[in-house]
């Protein structure tokens, strides 16, 4: 396909806000496509070149971009960063000046260009970015070059999150949204939506429903449900495996052979960080090839005793590791195995996995294996809940013996069981910042006095306001957050927002941030769990408890289905007081 056919799907895509137009578009543009090229524009919907989490990044600035743009049109730098100035977007000011014609790039040859440039570091590499980029600009029609500036920028901001990519997949192979199952299951199985795309339409179904874990690609996390007793786990669950909570951060470690990788809950690859983790993964993991997955948490060698969050949080950092690295330590407590020796485990219950994860971990002092009961009394339960909490810990994870390691889903096969406080909700909840208010008062100063933040709506791929937050955060937080959100404002609503309520400053819904309440309430001006007529559901005193989570994508964030079983469970607990 020509580069500017793509171009135009992109400006029909970016002209509605309606998810089944997009849907529908996106179909019709994987239709038209090969497998090669639909496993790039899969990445290219999404501002990227590679699947998310690998690290390529075009590292290109809006000053760079200028320089190539001046370059390419032979013009001034300086008058063209003026211009850009008044006009705020060098996207619509390069398709100004480049005006239209030639419309002879290819697809794939746009990602070609666009991958060396990403790909050109070392010495020299900003001028032969520059250089690159002015030859692709100049060899562009105008509409062809404000789409490539939103590239490489990170603007494009279709507003195209990946179930609507997977949803597009199911309509382009089927004609119907039947196939979104399956299609995503492989995608929970690798995290790679242009290697999905790419396998569906070169190979076909069969192929996507045989898909496979591969070591190297991050499987997407299972994720723990709550509930607010020992009593009403075990009525759930019947009788189950009981792990100590611990208050880290989830690695999913690959090895193959000597190579090892670490991906965060998120699914970032933070090997470069864990020097330790490594190490201790090349030593510890009894196998030529395996993914496990723990919670790794900074240990204080002279108390022998674990940190706190707030301590070992400090672990993830991107320089100076080898220093902080002495002083904190971590320890990973593994608690589950996905794959190894070329075995996908994920399938298997959890009693086999667990089993087999006991006897691939050699004794070593980085890996060990999270500790666990297996019970069907809640006296029992709650006795070792009551130890965790007593030795620091967070609370408890039960888990269902026989359910399989299911990727991507939160569901009653983890159940977690955390402290609980009066007059509090006994769980946090991480929402979206999707705006801010500007200040009154003693806040004025600072040009931000509260946050509007919302919850994700994974059926519509829609984020929707559950909260406005004014507290929790120090003067100096409200400084930087005020400042993180000035990168990302945009003029009007994103379109992957649904609120009633309009902010001061509408943000693209990028960060995630922890929050506190006392209670869910309904209320009319909130749009989660908002049904026509029916009210929505709003937080009662919310307070920002984790200032921004760089371990959650938006889409990580609560689920309006979580709100509501939050809701019913206090009033559960109201009806039982
Ligand atoms: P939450 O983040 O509150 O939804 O709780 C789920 C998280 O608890 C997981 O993502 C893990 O990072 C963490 N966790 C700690 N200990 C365990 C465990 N034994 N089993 C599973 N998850 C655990």
């Amino acid at each position: 396909m020509k580069f500017s056919e793509l171009a135009n799907y992109f400006e029909r895509l970016e002209a509605t806000t309606k998810r089944n137009e997009m849907v529908a578009l996106l179909a019709e543009l994987f239709k038209s496509l090969t497998p090669q090229e639909i496993e790039k524009v899969a990445y290219l919907c999404q501002e990227r070149l590679v699947p998310n989490y690998e690290k390529i990044e075009f590292g290109i600035s809006e000053k760079l971009l200028a320089k190539s743009l001046a370059k390419a049109l032979a013009r001034d730098e300086e008058e063209l960063w003026n211009l850009y100035k008044e006009v705020g977007d060098l996207g619509l000011l390069a398709q100004s000046y480049i005006g239209e014609g030639k419309d002879k790039l290819e697809v794939l040859e746009v990602y070609n260009r666009l991958m060396d440039i990403a790909t050109t570091v070392g010495k020299g590499s900003i001028e032969k970015k520059t250089d690159k980029l002015a030859e692709l600009l100049s060899l562009s029609s105008g509409k062809e070059a404000k789409y490539i500036s939103r590239i490489v920028l990170g603007r494009l901001r279709l507003g195209i999150g990946d179930p609507t990519i997977l949803d597009a997949f199911s309509y382009a192979y089927s004609g119907d949204k039947s196939l979104r199952p399956v299609i995503e299951r492989a995608y929970n199985l690798c995290s790679d939506l242009g290697l999905v795309g790419f396998t569906l339409f070169s190979k076909g179904l069969e192929a996507i429903r045989d898909f496979k874990v591969q070591v190297g690609k991050p499987i997407r996390m299972a994720l723990a449900e709550r509930l607010p007793s020992a009593e009403e786990i075990i009525s759930k669950i019947g009788k189950c495996s009981v792990e100590p909570k611990f208050d880290g951060f989830r690695c999913q470690i690959h090895k193959d052979g000597d190579r090892i990788k670490i991906f965060s809950r998120n699914l970032e690859d933070n090997t470069d960080m864990f020097p330790d983790l490594i190490e201790g993964a090349r030593k510890q993991i009894d196998a030529e090839s395996a993914i496990i997955e723990g919670e790794a948490l900074a240990f204080n060698e002279e108390a022998q005793e674990f940190f706190p969050f707030q301590v070992t949080v400090q672990r993830k950092r991107k320089y100076e590791i080898e220093t902080i690295m002495a002083d904190l330590p971590l320890k990973l407590f593994a608690f589950d195995l996905l794959y190894v020796d070329g075995e996908d485990y994920t399938p298997r219950p959890y009693i086999e996995r667990r089993e087999r994860l006991k006897n691939l971990i050699l004794p070593g002092n980085v890996i060990m294996i999270a500790d666990s009961i297996i019970t069907d009394n809640p006296k029992e339960l709650n006795l070792f809940f009551e130890n965790a909490i007593g030795s620091g810990l967070e609370g408890i994870v039960a888990k269902r013996l026989d359910a399989p390691y299911q990727a991507g889903a939160r569901n009653f096969n983890w159940i977690k069981l955390k402290r609980s406080y009066k007059g509090e909700l006994s769980d946090t909840v991480d929402l979206v910042i999707i705006g801010y208010y500007v200040g009154r008062g003693a806040r004025a100063k600072f040009g931000i006095g509260s946050l509007l933040a919302g919850v994700y709506d994974p059926d519509t791929d829609a984020f929707k306001t559950v909260a406005k937050i004014g507290s929790g955060l120090t003067e100096d937080e409200w400084v930087k957050m005020k400042g993180l959100l000035d990168e990302i404002k945009v003029n009007s609503k994103p379109s992957r927002v649904i609120s009633i309520l309009e902010p001061d400053v509408w943000v693209e819904p990028k960060y995630v941030v922890e929050v506190r309440a006392d209670e869910i309430t309904r209320s009319p001006v909130h749009t989660a769990g908002k049904d026509g007529e029916e009210l929505g559901y709003a937080l009662r005193f919310p307070r920002v408890e984790r200032f921004v989570r760089i371990d959650r994508r938006p889409e990580d964030a609560t689920t309006v289905q979580e709100i509501l079983e939050m809701y019913n469970m206090q009033r559960k607990i109201e009806v039982k007081e």
